[in-house]
């Protein structure tokens, strides 16, 4: 085999041909927008970054606004990129210092930009490129990646490779071997799971071509049979034996329920990471605890998994730079647990997921086949779903009208169309109230007449004191607080679950 040699020119008419649209991805109109965006921008997507910045530049502008601006209202309008603290200062730092320096405008000159709150050479780069057509080649994670897989640099850092990029390509074509070079990385050459197969560079690529190690993981691609190459491809890589999982909803489309089982072995998720407490303590009963390759904050169940399984943070907000770090094959989600923008986010990172959605008791059976053929554990999933459904078997009676409050201050509860809803008419109450989770005033809770009243101890702590309280309000209730895990985890409890409500009958 011979030596391999980077063809620079040749890469980048491909890159031209399969990128035609290659740009820069931050919504900004002018420089003070992209310097913005861009600081928003570490350990977040892009996508987003986007979401967020209508509503801070709404009511931040322009630097002057930004100067003036309270810490605590910055951080409520980025919190959602993730290190929400240390962006707003580095923002109202930015405004500060370029009212004091610059007369509020963006400094074209490099070491002006890079010396900004918040703006590092990295940052400093992408605006001299984007805002002021200066040439410049900021490496970020994913330049990083495709250039060594390329052979185009074995440095082993940003700067390094940036200098072997700068070296190797004109400077006039820096800034859209730039955007390239992301596209490339994010439709193609994924970091856990390379495209090599459809790949427009593969002849170009020792990587692909199985040359080399592929600096990025370590692993050899074993290059394979020339008839299932694609055209004027002459070798192929290993990568359409990766694992493949799919997602399960387009993005801006609501969550669908999971999707059937591949059929073979193959593509079975290996590294799981489950935003679901209840579906987190249903896997470590399926045995699957070995798989989990993270939790949320709340997914305590059981009490070792907190010591053993790292945590990526809340439900609703989780650290997406830690899920892309941990290298999940498959996130778990579920509709009212996980907000849409989190699926929207892991489809940006090129993460697969799955969202259930459970609104009923019978729900759950569904979703416990879904998930066993999913998972590879058919016949455990199948034992329990067919469990839960003879549990259900029976006439129902219409038992005494039923109210679960689920918050205080103000006080909210969990409507008939809920699971919770839907459990407590499984188990022979009436729920009461509006659907969904509303808000209800002390008028209302008094209007609704509940004969019983249930306060689970999460999510809202409630305690002896606020169940005395409503004793007095509702003297001819029943209240009682009660195991909130039992009541509120379905899959994972769901039996449990009816096995308390029907106490109440
Ligand atoms: S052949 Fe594979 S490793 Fe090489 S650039 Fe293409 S996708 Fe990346």
């Amino acid at each position: 085999m011979s030596p391999f040699k980077p063809q620079p020119g040749e890469l980048q008419t491909r890159l031209r041909a399969a990128y035609p649209d290659a740009r820069c991805a931050l919504d900004h109109r002018d420089p003070f927008q992209l310097v913005v965006a861009t600081i928003l921008s570490a350990q977040c997507t892009d996508a987003r970054v986007n979401l967020t910045t209508p509503a801070l530049f709404a009511r931040f502008p322009d630097a002057a606004a930004l100067a003036e601006a309270r810490q605590d209202e910055v951080e409520a309008l980025v919190k959602s990129t993730g290190f929400f603290r240390n962006k707003a200062r580095h923002l109202i730092g930015l405004g500060q210092a370029l009212m004091a320096r610059h007369g509020g405008q963006v400094p074209s000159d490099p070491a002006e930009l890079g010396a900004l709150p918040g703006v590092g050479q990295k940052t400093a780069n992408v605006v001299l490129a984007n805002a002021f057509g200066v040439p410049a080649l900021a490496v970020d994670t994913h330049i990083f990646r495709v250039a060594r897989r390329l052979g185009l640099s074995k440095g082993t850092t940003p700067e390094k490779v940036e200098a072997d990029l700068c070296r190797a390509f004109p400077r006039e074509d820096w800034i859209e071997l730039h955007h390239q070079l992301i596209f490339h990385g994010r439709r193609t050459c994924d970091a856990r799971r390379p495209d090599c197969a459809a790949c427009p560079l593969l002849d170009l690529c020792p990587t692909g071509l199985g040359q080399m190690v592929d600096p990025h993981s370590g692993v050899r691609f074993t290059p394979a049979p020339e008839g299932l190459r694609p055209s004027g491809v002459k070798e192929r890589s290993a990568s359409e034996t990766a694992l493949q999982s799919q997602s399960l909803a387009s993005l801006g489309g609501r969550p669908r329920p999971p999707s059937p089982a591949p059929s073979h072995g193959q593509g079975t998720p290996q590294r799981i990471l489950s935003l679901v407490p209840s579906v987190t303590e249903l896997l470590v009963q399926w045995g699957l605890a070995a798989r989990l390759a993270g939790r949320t904050r709340y997914c305590i169940e059981p009490r070792w998994i907190r010591n053993t399984v790292p945590s990526v943070g809340g439900t609703k907000d989780p650290d997406l730079g830690r899920i892309r770090d941990l290298a999940p094959d498959l996130v778990i989600l579920e509709r009212d647990e996980n907000p849409k923008e989190v699926a929207e986010d892991l489809t940006a990172l090129g993460i697969p997921w799955l969202a259930l959605e459970i609104r009923t008791v019978k729900d759950c059976a569904a979703a416990l086949r879904d998930l066993g053929h999913r998972l590879g554990v058919p016949e455990a999933a199948e034992a329990r779903a067919a469990a839960l459904e003879a549990a259900l078997k029976g006439r129902r009676r219409k038992g005494p009208r039923a109210l679960v409050l689920i918050w205080k201050d103000p006080w909210m509860s969990a409507g008939p169309d809920t699971y919770l809803g839907d459990l407590l008419r499984q188990g022979g109450l009436t729920p009461i109230g509006p659907d969904r989770y509303p808000v209800l005033s002390d008028d209302d809770l008094e209007a609704l007449g509940p004969q019983v009243i249930l306060l689970p101890t999460e999510p809202y702590r409630f305690n002896g004191r606020h169940q005395a309280e409503l004793q007095k309000r509702f003297p001819e209730a029943i209240v009682r607080r009660v195991d909130g895990q039992a009541l509120t985890w379905y899959l994972s409890r769901t039996e449990a679950g009816l096995d308390l409500v029907r106490s109440f009958r």
